[in-house]
């Protein structure tokens, strides 16, 4: 709760109707800020946000991030993007400008209101790493022109227009490197493994292992992610990032498949389909950075996060 009336602020989310960025709107409507959500509603969803409809603190605007946008805010988190590999590849075109002219235009929103901006950057701006687990000092491995390269080169650009309007214009910038993360509100059918294997697994149908399910991912759940996003917001202005924010406990993605048939008390077989191009074998972030400087580490365990995950999923169907 801010303690008073003075540090209430008018935040601005972009991408406020999607997974991470509907769990934030309702974290700083929690902490009793007014809350403007922005999205042009392409992954996300009402229902993320249909909770909220009269909440007094509430507003949502429909807008496509990269074209301008005059409003008024106080700080600004930049969530807008296609997060999953089948919806950022369906418009490839289309993701690289959100990401790019997205980082612009809320950019220059900030420079004119002189106000902190958040941008979620991603782990996919280490590519299929050959340093592990991955440091922010690592400049990654990056293909510019395979099928991920619009998410990943659209993310990259957006950190280097971050830092070059602070270096050029002063502007007090955050980078959050965000790692897979999951959990309720994740798009059904958004292609994601999390998502995906727990639907299978709920609805009996075959859990699809991309490749031999060697590779491995490090799974963060989405209370814990928010969290480390507003403990990055509030830290002083030297504090830019990027930094680090997921969770180190790194596994196969065989394994995952097999744990979420074992909690889902499933039948479901397992399937094997081709490994897809530029698909990163190994991935685990160092958070080192995120310990020292916002005192944040995950709390939630994967098989407390999977539980809360599978219960939304099964509710969802009902
Ligand atoms: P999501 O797809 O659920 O949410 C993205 C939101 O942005 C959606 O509501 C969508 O409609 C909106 N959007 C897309 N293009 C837009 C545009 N041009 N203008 C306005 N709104 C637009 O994805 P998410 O998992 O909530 O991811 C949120 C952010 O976090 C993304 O920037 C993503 O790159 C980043 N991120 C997420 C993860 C993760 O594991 N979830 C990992 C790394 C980075
Ligand atoms: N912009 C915006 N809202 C604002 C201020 C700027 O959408 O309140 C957009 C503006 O249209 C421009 C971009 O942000 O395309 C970058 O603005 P900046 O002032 O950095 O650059 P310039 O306007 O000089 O190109
Ligand atoms: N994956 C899988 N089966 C699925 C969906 C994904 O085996 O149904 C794999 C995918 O190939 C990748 C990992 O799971 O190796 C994580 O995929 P996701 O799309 O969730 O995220 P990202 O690849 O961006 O980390």
């Amino acid at each position: 709760m801010p303690s008073s009336d003075k540090d209430k602020k008018r935040i601005m989310v972009t991408g406020g109707a999607g997974f991470l960025g509907s769990h934030l709107v309702d974290r700083l409507l929690d902490d009793g800020h007014d809350v403007m959500c922005v999205d042009n509603m392409f992954t996300g969803s009402r229902r993320n946000i249909a909770h909220l409809r009269d909440h007094p603190g509430f507003e949502f605007i429909r807008h496509d991030i990269s074209q301008p946008l005059h409003v008024e805010a106080d700080q600004i988190y930049n969530l807008a993007c296609p997060a999953s590999p089948v919806h950022y590849q369906f418009d490839p075109v289309q993701t690289t400008k959100t990401s790019v002219l997205g980082a612009i235009n809320t950019l220059g929103l900030a420079k004119r209101l002189r106000c902190r901006i958040l941008q979620a950057s991603t782990s996919e701006v280490y590519g299929d790493p050959e340093v592990h687990p991955q440091p922010e000092s690592y400049p990654g491995r990056v293909n510019p022109i395979g099928p991920r390269s619009c998410y990943d080169e659209g993310k990259r650009c957006a950190e280097t227009l971050f830092f070059d309007y602070r270096r050029q214009h002063g502007l007090p910038i955050k980078v959050a490197r965000i790692f897979n993360t999951y959990g309720p509100r994740m798009h059904p059918n958004d292609g994601r493994v999390v998502s995906n294997f727990v639907v299978q697994a709920l609805e009996g149908r075959p859990i699809t292992i991309y490749g031999d399910g060697s590779q491995t991912r490090s799974f963060c759940y989405v209370s814990d992610l928010i969290d480390g996003l507003v403990r990055l917001m509030e830290a002083p202005d030297e504090t830019t990032g990027p930094i680090n924010l997921g969770n180190p406990a790194e596994m196969t993605i065989a394994d995952l498949a097999k744990l979420i048939v074992e909690m889902a008390g499933s039948p479901s077989s397992i399937e094997f389909a081709p490994l897809p191009e530029d698909d990163p074998r190994q991935r685990q972030p160092d958070i080192r950075l995120a310990k020292e400087r916002l005192d944040w580490q995950p709390r939630v365990g994967l098989e407390d996060g999977l539980a809360s995950t599978i219960d939304y999923f099964r509710a969802l169907r009902a």
